[in-house]
């Protein structure tokens, strides 16, 4: 058994700022990472950082961008964190050493992006993310920070009182990719979830193989609520053979969209009078679908993406990275001819309910990161205001696990107060319920008096699972069941949702459900086994695609990147609140908490959000 102060989850931007972060408190602290660290998603990041950095903006002003942004289900105490914060958090990046794109007088270079009203998105080229990661990576070696890289974390060991505003993390049990091995990890001071993001879900996506959604469904099953879960990004230039994302920073520099006809569609029919190309994410999503719908796309599939009026100059000065990609992955030339792009699937702006200290309603359980809702995008991300949310909470969560003394945090975790219980329509059972198999050890085992005993009964448990699944001879592939799953989550949970479709997509997971009782491990070797790892990730896709399909469908409204055909408004009376799912006995609960608009001076009043 390994044991430390304070273990984190993932290596990605979060991962690695919240073991800094705790690492600056005094804590022995270590990473464990099914990827090695420079090899986590946030390496992919194209194109910024969003921080009010120049004298003309503000924090405020940042604030205001977002909580409008996120069509006001953000929650003002976590925005207005994020927003004040980002600017000395991206500093700090530079003083590490962070090689930023700069102006002629040597200051930082800012850019436009989606939905900011100033110019305020930093980067470094169109490789942000990588900068970042390598960056930090940096810093860790410097202070000799131990990572466990390549080993799958598999479990988190909670205890099991029956409320789980009344458990606690003692650690979590991971398999050693190389060995073979099930270990647990002994966390003395607690255990920080930064899994980054679930876009395996669906089968276009710019996320990678890796980004299975792992550390939700741990969470989830081991009782933290998951948060807004029907809000999913689908941002609108990804190459349509690939999902491989072209940067919003093409038009952040005057990149433009047009349809089969010639038309600049963002201004002709109306999408965004103002802002055109550059409103937020989901208007000019659903703005391409429509135009593909309506027989103005091009192969009946994607857009235009032009940037050669840029210049050669300007593009490899600031883009080059993007003519790699369209070359690479799609065989265009974005020097001589446009770029064709169309909505994917990108970020999970719900997650681990989390408050803004990084802390979930099971003690000494953090969560930070892409995983993690503490509710900074609520209904839409704006572009460029994740990477300071990896910063920013990241620190904070790592601070938090080492034993700093935190403000008492505003926003509350688990079903405390002011909380609605809510009836879940759906035409099938769900969770693991009738499905057989002990599904409560996922909420935590009882026996033990110490937290290492605590995890050591995980690893027990856990050992027999994989064994079992390596000793199984014949069945189902983890690959069929998945691609079922994801097949059926780009046609029904897309940008546009209707309620049979939705429906659908519930029976079809029920289905995967059932064929996954009968899955089996064709590799049989202890080393490098990926079929056995995909297998293990496949049930945590089947627990957030049921999550992220039961929340669009409870949400009977139109809100942020959650479009409803049968409900094509905003109904603020009704949905001021975030919807929850909770993990009862393997079985999902629904309920709600409402949205906190007020801020630390002033209330955020919902507008139309038109750009
Ligand atoms: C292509 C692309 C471009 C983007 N561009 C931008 C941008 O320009 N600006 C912006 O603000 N945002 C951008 N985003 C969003 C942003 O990059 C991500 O939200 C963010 O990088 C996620 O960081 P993370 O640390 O939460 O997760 P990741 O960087 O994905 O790291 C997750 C870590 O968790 C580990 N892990 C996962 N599961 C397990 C497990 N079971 N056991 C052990 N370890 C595990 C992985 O090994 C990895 O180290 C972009 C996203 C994509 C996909």
């Amino acid at each position: 058994m390994y044991e430390h102060d304070v273990i984190v989850v993932g290596a990605g931007g979060a991962g690695l700022r919240a073991a800094i972060a705790a690492h600056e408190e005094g804590a022995d602290v270590a990473i464990v990472s099914k990827l090695h660290p420079v090899r986590s998603h946030t390496g992919a990041a194209e194109g910024g950082i969003n921080a009010a950095l120049r004298e003309a903006d503000s924090w405020e002003d940042h604030a205001y961008d977002t909580m409008k942004g996120s069509d006001y289900l953000a929650d003002a105490p976590a925005a207005e964190t994020l927003c004040k914060d980002s600017p000395k958090e991206t500093i700090k990046l530079e003083h590490w050493g962070m090689a930023f794109s700069r102006d002629e007088d040597g200051r930082v270079s800012q850019r436009p992006f989606g939905g900011l009203s100033f110019p305020r998105t930093t980067y470094a080229g169109a490789e942000t993310g990588h900068q970042l990661l390598h960056t930090m990576y940096e810093q860790l070696v410097k202070r000799g920070i131990k990572v466990y890289d390549e080993w799958h974390v598999t479990q988190l060991a909670v205890t099991n009182e029956e409320k789980p505003e009344d458990r606690t993390c003692h650690g979590i049990v991971a398999y050693d990719v190389q060995s073979g091995k099930v270990e647990g990890f002994h966390a003395r001071n607690g255990v920080i979830i930064a899994t980054g993001g679930l876009g395996q879900a669906y089968d276009h996506t710019t996320n990678a193989v890796s980004n299975t959604g792992d550390g939700v469904a741990m969470a989830y099953r081991a009782g933290v609520p998951m948060e807004d879960m029907e809000f999913i990004q689908f941002h609108p230039t990804t190459l349509p053979s690939t999902g491989v994302l072209i940067s919003e920073g093409v038009r952040g520099e005057g990149g433009i969209l047009y349809n089969e006809e010639g038309e600049r569609f963002m201004f002709e029919y109306g999408y965004a009078n103002n802002a055109g190309e550059l409103a937020s994410r989901d208007v000019v999503s659903r703005a391409e679908l429509t135009e593909v719908n309506e027989g103005r796309g091009i192969e009946d599939e994607y857009v235009h993406l032009d940037m050669r009026h840029l210049g050669t100059e300007r593009i490899l000065d600031r883009l080059e990275n993007i003519l790699h990609l369209a070359e690479d992955f799609e065989g265009v030339d974005g020097l001589v001819e446009p770029m064709p792009v169309k909505p994917g699937q990108h970020y999970a702006m719900g997650g681990i309910e989390t408050d803004e200290n990084g802390e979930t309603c099971i003690t000494g359980l953090y969560a930070a990161g892409e995983c993690a809702c503490a509710s900074v995008h609520g209904g839409n991300r704006l572009g460029g205001n994740a990477l300071p949310e990896l910063i920013v909470f990241g620190k904070r969560a790592g601070h938090h696990a080492a034993g700093k003394e935190m403000d008492d945090a505003k926003i509350t975790t688990g079903k405390v107060g002011d909380y609605e219980e809510a009836e879940i329509e759906s035409p099938v059972p769900l969770g693991e319920s009738g499905l057989g198999g002990d599904v409560a050890a996922d909420g935590g085992a009882a026996a033990a008096t110490t937290g290492s005993e605590l995890v050591q009964q995980f690893v027990d448990e856990e050992r027999e699972t994989i064994e079992a699944l390596l000793e199984k001879d014949e069945g189902i592939q983890h690959a069929e069941i998945r691609e079922r799953v994801q097949k059926s989550m780009t046609q029904n949970v897309n940008v546009f949702r209707e309620e049979e479709g939705l429906k659908q997509a519930l029976r079809d997971i029920r289905e995967a459900r059932e064929l996954y009782l009968d899955v089996f491990v064709a590799d049989k070797s202890r080393t490098f086994n990926t079929d056995l790892l995909q297998t293990l990730e496949t049930r945590n896709i089947l627990d957030i695609a049921e999550g992220i399909t039961l929340g669009a469908l409870a949400r009977n409204e139109f809100r942020g990147a959650h479009w409803r055909k049968e409900y094509q408004e905003r109904r603020d009376e009704e949905w001021l609140k975030h919807t929850l799912l909770s993990w009862n006995d393997g079985e999902p609960e629904l309920w709600y908490k409402p949205v906190i608009l007020e801020g630390e001076n002033k209330t955020y009043e919902p507008k139309v959000r038109s750009y």
